[in-house]
């Protein structure tokens, strides 16, 4: 049994993560799918299956925004006032937030340019 947090399914068993887009630097990205034209049909890490969403977190997803390993790309970094890195990764599922935690249930504007109103 594992659980994703975010979307509150088994991962062994959900065809993917709800989440369905990004927030990135205030700018709103649609996720990849998971694609697995010629590999296995899920996703070696987080047992998302082709066609759904990788669960947050997952090292095969990819970044929306520069298309490099989301985990390792740095676009989920940046500095506040003081200099400290600090997440800036959103996660959303239509107009509402699902990650962080502290965000959840948080909605939305539908513009994509401006997620935040
Ligand atoms: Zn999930
Ligand atoms: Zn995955
Ligand atoms: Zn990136």
């Amino acid at each position: 049994m594992a659980i994703c947090e975010d979307c509150q399914q088994e991962m062994n068993t959900a065809e993917g993560c709800s989440a369905d887009a990004l927030i990135l630097n205030d700018q709103r990205y649609a996720r990849f799918r998971m694609r697995t034209d010629d590999g296995p049909r899920r996703c070696g890490d987080c047992r998302a299956s082709s066609g759904g969403y990788h669960h947050l977190g997952c090292d095969m997803e990819r970044c929306p925004r520069c298309r490099r390993q989301l985990i390792s790309c740095g676009c989920v970094q940046a500095e506040d006032e003081d200099g400290e890195d600090t997440e800036t990764l959103v996660a959303v599922v239509g107009d509402t937030v699902v990650y962080p935690a502290a965000l959840r249930g948080l909605r939305i504007s539908s513009d994509p340019t401006k997620p935040w109103g």
